[in-house]
């Protein structure tokens, strides 16, 4: 086959299987209350709103920098601004944590039930995923420091985790970042830190202020609400923000973005009104779904804004979801994460989630 004509994919890149984004249209093309990609249900800061609005320069670049939103961040957690660099969502720094510190030959290391996006994070640098058990849908510090290796160069952490919910108090992240070599980076990805209780903290900004190796990542797509800017950044040591600074686009947020991040940071009352609801919300879904226990469902603890169901009984997670897109939402099945009788839903409305409670209770009493 000396003379095909036409490029060649890198086998690498042919391997990769596009991530797979949450759902809003059912399996006969009607539109879904998405309740599949953990959005936030009371939408974005009116502040924020109102800083997307006001007309600026779009003949202009942004500032390569994001030097305001940079210093706002630094206020808002106490971090130094030379420490921080903004990504076109939180989605994109973790990219280059691992196109920065692993290639060829090298292993990335995340935990089973993890971020659905880290299993390509090193495929797209022609690096090796390497998965660590989970226990009790948590990652499991002992799992993780047993598979780290020789080749391993990057380990991350979604902590609150995504899909499951579970949060790895600091005293276990502590253990694991001591149980790391100083040549291994830790990413620790807190994309669900501002729905943790007040005073709950992974440590991880510690972590990261202290050590050569610690990288911490944020967004502004969940509890701030917004999503469609694609605005997270990352604090670390100044030779990790130097390699990310080195992979980023030199205009990778835009001043729509920039200016919406320092609104939303500037009203915290929405990010604590977001919070407070997601876990009333929560708790009330939680125990709904505690109530159908005899019929084997299960709610995981989640300290995030969503909830992991399992379907341990005589209904299946497939059957559930169809059920529930009857009544109008798009839920999250992920059997090709492993989890075939599992369904994460992100917590809605209180309305929204009394709704997805009732469905299932009629599912499982076998009425409609
Ligand atoms: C949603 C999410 C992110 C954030 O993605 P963005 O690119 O910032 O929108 C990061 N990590 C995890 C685990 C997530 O669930």
């Amino acid at each position: 086959m000396a003379d095909i004509k036409r490029p060649q994919m890198k086998p690498h890149v042919e391997a990769i299987h596009a991530y797979v984004p949450g759902k809003s249209k059912s399996s006969d093309g009607r539109a879904l209350v998405k309740l599949s990609a953990n959005e936030n249900p009371l939408g974005t800061s009116p502040l924020a709103l109102d800083a997307l609005g006001r007309t600026g320069k779009p003949s202009d670049y942004p500032d390569p920098d994001a030097t305001a939103l940079r210093e706002a961040i630094a206020n808002a957690h106490g971090l130094d601004p030379a420490r921080i660099v903004c990504g076109t969502g939180s989605g994109e720094l973790l990219g280059y944590a691992v196109q920065a510190f692993a290639g060829v030959g090298d292993e990335v290391l995340f935990s089973r039930f993890s971020f659905s996006l880290y299993p390509l994070l090193p495929l797209k640098v022609g690096a090796k995923g390497v998965m660590a058990d989970n226990r009790d849908f948590a990652a499991d510090v002992e799992a993780l420091l047993d598979k780290v290796g020789p080749a391993t160069r990057v380990v991350l952490l979604d902590n609150p985790n995504n899909p499951t919910g579970a949060y790895l108090p600091r005293g276990e992240v502590v253990r694991l970042h001591a149980g790391l070599p100083a040549d291994v980076l830790l990413v620790v990805d807190q994309a669900y830190a501002e729905y943790l209780p007040d005073g709950v903290d992974d440590g991880g900004f510690a972590l990261a202020g202290k050590y050569d190796n610690v990288l911490v990542t944020r967004t502004f797509s969940k509890a701030y609400g917004l999503a469609a800017e694609r605005i997270g950044w990352a604090t670390g040591a100044p030779d990790l923000i130097g390699a990310l600074n080195r992979l980023r686009g030199p205009f990778n947020v835009t001043t729509s973005g920039q200016r919406a991040a320092i609104a939303a940071l500037a009203d915290q009352g929405f990010v604590r009104d977001s919070c407070e609801h997601n876990a009333l919300a929560r708790a009330s879904f939680v125990s709904a779904i505690d109530a159908l226990g005899n019929h084997g469902l299960r709610a995981v603890p989640s300290e995030a804004n969503f909830v992991l169901v399992l379907f341990e009984g005589g209904v299946s997670a497939e059957s559930a979801m169809h059920a529930i897109a009857e009544a109008g939402y798009a839920v999250r099945h992920l059997p090709g994460q492993g989890l075939p009788h599992a369904l994460r839903i992100t917590v809605g409305t209180a309305g929204q989630m009394a709704e997805i409670a009732d469905t299932l209770r009629r599912l499982c009493e076998g009425g409609k």
